[in-house]
């Protein structure tokens, strides 16, 4: 159940559970997992309990490539809980080679975003104490 008293306040690492807190576990090594099922070989993201496609629980958790291309993306005038001096800032969805979308932080001015951009995925400390994917436009 959602802690509505908290709804305002910035995200907080320790209220990761499960195959989330696994995922950031990963991050604070500084890498970038995600889920793959090995009985239908789809790579699975946000991280779950069992593959949406065949029902396995048997799912193993694989390294990116790094890659991916910037699907859509926002601007944050004001910021969010955690975020407001950081404002502005864009949010992007990236598709990772891997074929999922991941939604993060794109680290670049608004000039240098454009849809179908190509990114690497790197890992960053945006909030204190908590490693996240974040995304940097290459150079074309
Ligand atoms: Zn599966």
């Amino acid at each position: 159940m959602a802690d509505t008293a908290r709804a305002h306040e910035a995200p907080r690492r320790e209220d990761a559970r499960g195959e989330e807190a696994t995922f950031f576990g990963f991050c604070e090594a500084g890498e970038v997992r995600i889920q793959r099922c090995p009985a239908c070989a789809r790579h699975l993201y946000p991280p779950r309990g069992a593959c949406p496609d065949c029902g396995s629980v048997v799912l193993t958790w694989v390294p990116i490539s790094g890659g991916g291309t910037l699907y859509s993306f926002t601007v944050h005038h004001r910021g969010g809980p955690g975020f407001r001096d950081a404002a502005p800032y864009v949010i992007g969805i990236v598709e990772l080679d891997e074929g999922v979308r991941m939604l993060g932080r794109v680290l670049a001015d608004v000039d240098a975003v454009h849809i179908d951009g190509r990114v690497t995925v790197e890992v960053a400390e945006l909030l204190d104490g908590w490693p996240v994917p974040v995304f940097v436009p290459r150079a074309s």
